[in-house]
């Protein structure tokens, strides 16, 4: 991939203020310079000088988390060439490869015998004033993007408002999208009806608490589910695949989960529609009047301001990036302090806000524990669920199964945390290893540089490496 100055999605999605010629305060060894730096992989970016500016960056290679790490080389990178500075903000949602991307670039000009306190163009913050609209979207995961776009394309006037400088939200990690009886899964003759689904919800929902088996409610969400997956795939959102391991999960042949999918095809509606997107904009307080929503409070990086709007829609997800809020609502798994892989926006801001504005909530102790993720030096790697799925078996470190794998998450979560050292090993053979690939080559490629799946062709030598107990 090649990066030259800022593209035009940049540009539109940020907001980031016309172009400006700066002044060129340093000289360099023109010549083109590779640096590896490590984010949350190693990465390797080549920086071109001549003798009086920065021209070029490109991505020798990288493994960057898709939506964040890869997203945030590509910003900083437009900034630093088009604003020709090292003084770089971190992108919010991507600060470990932001810190990377900027040592990398200070080596660079090092490198180019440059002085880096002298690239040191300013880049511009948007200032935003009292405004207003039809409606005001808070939140731009994929239900803030879908709620924006469908808005849009029915003649409404939309500001979509998110608190960190990315689109997608957690959204962005969904592995599968379920439905059933949707044109995909008729055109690839694949047998899952909405009933399916509807039944299926039964045995799922209520995982902590009996309150969410609505029978109505689940026939209702799998009708949804059948609506919108086709209604996405309309807006050209590249679902085009039903996993071969589960019939209601549609993912797409082009990306390693579905949520990335939903990522790329919604912001490129976004952009098509020119939509007043602002990133880095965090809604803070609902404006109520006559005891009517009727706008918004907004904190910026320059000061706040209000939009005033005829509809108000939160879309801000959860709170598990919010501790205090884990501990006051999940407190069944509050104590373990258990990593959270929600992204740093789901700090559970629009819930207090509605709450300050008199809503009430409901639900708040719903929440999953997903039993088969390795968390390490703070990121996470999730083991492919078609490992599970399609006969993968859990075993603790005596060797022994303890519990039925595709139960509840919570359930085998909670059987996973009474093992040795809270611990288990996902076992599976080839034939599973093959068929998780072909949906989830990413993820296992992020497993494997990392080391965190481990081959071997027999089951003694299985068993003596890891130190399992054979029972025969
Ligand atoms: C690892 C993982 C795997 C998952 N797999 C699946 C799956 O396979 N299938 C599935 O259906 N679901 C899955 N889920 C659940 C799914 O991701 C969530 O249900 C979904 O992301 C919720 O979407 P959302 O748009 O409501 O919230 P989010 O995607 O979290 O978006 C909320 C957005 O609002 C922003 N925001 C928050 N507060 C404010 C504020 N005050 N002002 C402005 N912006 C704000 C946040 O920064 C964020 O961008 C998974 C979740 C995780 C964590």
């Amino acid at each position: 991939m090649k990066i030259v100055t800022a593209g035009s999605m940049l540009m539109s999605l940020c907001s980031c203020g016309q172009s400006t010629e700066q002044p060129v305060q340093s000289s360099f060894t023109a010549g083109t310079y590779e640096v590896s730096e490590t984010g949350i992989n190693e990465f390797t970016l080549s920086f071109t000088f001549s003798e009086d500016a920065l021209t070029d960056i490109e991505v020798i290679e990288e493994n960057e988390t898709f939506g964040t790490g890869k997203t945030a080389i590509e910003k900083l990178s437009a900034q630093a060439l088009e604003y020709q500075t090292t003084n770089l903000d971190v992108i919010s949602g991507a600060t470990v490869t932001s810190a990377a991307f900027k040592r990398a670039l200070n080596k660079a000009v090092e490198m180019a015998g440059g002085d880096a306190s002298l690239l040191n163009g300013e880049v511009p913050q948007e200032n935003y004033e009292d405004t207003e609209c039809d409606l005001v979207v808070v939140g731009a995961g994929n239900a803030g993007m879908v709620a924006a776009v469908y808005a849009i394309e029915n003649g409404m006037d939309v500001i979509l408002l998110e608190s960190t400088d990315l689109l997608g939200g957690t959204s962005m990690d969904a592995a599968y999208l379920v439905g059933g009886s949707t044109n995909l899964q008729k055109e690839l003759d694949v047998d899952c009806t909405q009933e399916d689904v509807t039944n299926w919800l039964m045995t799922r929902t209520g995982e902590t608490s009996d309150d969410l088996y609505d029978p109505e409610w689940n026939v209702k969400f799998s009708k949804g589910a059948t609506e919108t997956i086709n209604w996405l795939i309309d807006q050209s959102v590249k679902l085009n695949k039903i996993d071969p391991s589960l019939s209601r999960a549609h993912v797409s042949s082009d990306y390693t989960v579905a949520g990335n999918a939903m990522l790329d095809g919604l912001s490129a509606k976004l952009e098509e529609l020119n939509t007043d997107v602002r990133l880095g904009n965090k809604a803070s307080e609902l404006i109520v009047e006559d005891g009517k929503v009727t706008g918004v409070v907004v904190e910026t990086f320059n000061g706040t301001y209000s939009i005033h709007a005829e509809n108000v829609l939160l879309c801000t997800g959860g709170y598990f990036a919010n501790q205090e809020m884990v501990k006051q609502y999940f407190t069944e798994f509050a104590d373990l302090n258990l990593p959270s892989d929600a992204r740093i926006g789901s700090d559970g801001s629009g819930m207090l806000m509605a709450q300050e504005a008199g809503a009430q909530l409901a639900n708040m102790n719903e929440g999953n524990v997903f039993p088969f993720a390795v968390n390490v030096n703070g990121v996470e790697y999730n083991t492919p669920l078609g490992f599970i799925w399609m006969g993968g078996i859990a075993v603790n470190q005596e060797g022994q199964r303890f519990t039925d794998e595709t139960a509840k998450y919570l359930t085998v979560s909670k059987e996973i945390l009474k093992q040795t050292d809270a611990q288990a090993y996902v076992v599976f053979d080839q034939t599973t290893f093959n068929t998780a690939s072909a949906t989830s080559a990413d993820q296992l490629n992020q497993l494997m540089i990392n080391g965190l799946i481990e081959k071997y062709e027999t089951l003694e030598e299985l068993a003596e490496l890891i130190r399992f107990r054979l029972i025969s």
